[in-house]
């Protein structure tokens, strides 16, 4: 599996090597509280390999993708913004930024998972 632990902030992450309040770790995933976040809730769903982009994946990186998609709703139920569909309440955003004009910054992909109580910062 490739890492790229000199240079890239999740890859140290995602080795211990940089701290972080995480909140999710299997074999292929971690998941951690964003270090700024733009709502109540803001977690990011990180893949251990270093892919750079969504638009970098391929047929080999499906069941990844969908591993971290699954993810979001757990996660969001365990931090109390889960959808509630009888009561149609709550909920939250799952983002994948690619690219530039995507606003990625930085080029390890993630999921954002944000939700909680409205009004957020910038209303993301
Ligand atoms: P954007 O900043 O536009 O959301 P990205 O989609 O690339 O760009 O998201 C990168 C996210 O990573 C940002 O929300 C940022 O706050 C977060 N982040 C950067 N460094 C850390 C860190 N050390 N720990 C936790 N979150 C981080």
């Amino acid at each position: 599996m490739e890492n790229k632990l000199d240079n890239c902030i999740f890859c140290k992450i995602a080795a211990g090597q940089i701290p972080s309040k995480l909140i999710h770790e299997d074999e292929d995933l971690i998941a951690f509280h964003d270090i700024n976040p733009a709502a109540p809730v803001h977690v990011l769903i990180v893949p251990r390999e270093h892919i750079a982009t969504l638009a970098d994946c391929g047929e080999r990186h499906a069941a990844l993708l969908g591993k971290m998609m699954l993810l979001a709703p757990k996660l969001a139920q365990q931090l109390g913004c889960g959808y509630d569909a009888e009561a149609g309440a709550g909920g939250f955003k799952s983002l994948f930024n690619t690219g530039p004009d995507g606003g990625q910054e930085v080029y390890h992909l993630h999921l954002h998972v944000i939700g909680g109580p409205r009004p957020w910062r910038g209303q993301r």
